[in-house]
């Protein structure tokens, strides 16, 4: 299929397509660890020594649409190849292949749709076993009538996406690693987040605070909140960063990539939801983020 001009816009400013995204990683090593909704490889990577102790996680493309995400992840990841780690990196770059492949065919047959969900619908930033609950879109049945705003499935975990992942880290964990800290990249809003984004309370630990100001200092258009303060009653309830907090005590950060996109592209791009969560800028986003998340993952003190 031909690519539209809108769509080699994107493209030339250095997006992947899900093929070259997979090539990438299968390159530098990636395993599958199970088979997504649709089929496809669920993807791994690990880099650093192998008798590390403890590790860092790494996430990307949870959330559909969110390619600077994934974009993001290679980068760090590239760079991370050529440092000397003290610890495990263990990333899973693109954590919704279906989602991804989806967004890849309406922006190829030039159908601008919204999409953040898995193939089953649910939104798998709702579907991790902490503070897991129904949320309005399952309540009211919303997800039916407009199923990429995404329900949180039956139960924590429901979705091969999330299973499979937790399933590879339990198998990693049950050799002896501990996850000191997590980073989950999403778009847009340029915020860093931090746990927890499903209760108003914050976490005992005032790491993740911490730390996420300390970032927000070294990201200049980025600023830290709470994840379940920053729209003042909207919970996020079963998100990656309660799950890792409560699960392993590891310092969990989330990095929502990107201004809103439409402001620094051209106006007749604001019905495009594309746009609004993937910047044509992307080098200057990741020239900016690479230095102090690979730091972060790295274990360095911030
Ligand atoms: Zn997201």
């Amino acid at each position: 299929m031909s690519e539209s001009g809108w769509l080699r816009r994107f493209r030339d400013a250095g997006y992947h397509s899900l093929a070259e995204v997979e090539d990438i990683l299968l390159g530098w090593g990636a395993t599958s660890i199970g088979e997504s909704v649709d089929g496809r490889r669920l993807l791994r990577l690990e880099l650093g020594p192998e008798d590390a102790e403890e590790c860092s996680v790494l996430l990307a493309g949870i959330h559909a649409m969110e390619w600077i995400g994934v974009e993001v992840a290679l980068t760090l990841l590239r760079s991370l190849q050529d440092a000397t780690l003290k610890r495990k990196i263990i990333a899973f770059p693109i954590v919704n292949p279906d989602g991804y492949a989806r967004v890849e065919e309406s922006l190829r047959s030039k159908r601008f749709r919204f999409h953040r969900a898995n193939t089953n619908g649910v939104d798998l930033n709702r579907n991790w076993s902490v503070h897991h609950r129904a949320n309005l879109a399952s309540r009211l049945r919303i997800s039916r009538v407009v199923p990429e705003l995404g329900h949180t499935g039956g139960h924590g975990r429901s979705e091969p996406e999330v299973d499979r992942l937790c399933a590879s880290l339990e198998n990693s964990l049950a050799d002896g690693l501990r996850i000191e800290r997590v980073l989950s990249l999403h778009s847009f809003g340029r915020k860093v987040l931090y746990p927890y984004g499903g209760i108003w309370a914050p976490p005992k630990a005032q790491k993740h605070h911490d730390v996420a100001k300390a970032l927000e200092a070294q990201l200049p258009g980025y600023s830290a909140v709470q994840t379940s303060h920053w729209v003042p009653g909207s919970f996020a309830p079963g998100m990656e960063l309660d799950h890792f907090c409560d699960r392993y005590d590891a310092l969990s950060i989330l990095v929502e990539c990107g201004g809103l996109g439409v402001r620094k592209t051209v106006l007749s791009d604001w019905w495009r939801p594309f746009s609004w969560f993937n910047t044509v800028e992307l080098e200057a986003e990741k020239r900016l983020l690479r230095g102090p998340l690979c730091a972060y993952l790295e274990g360095r003190p911030a």
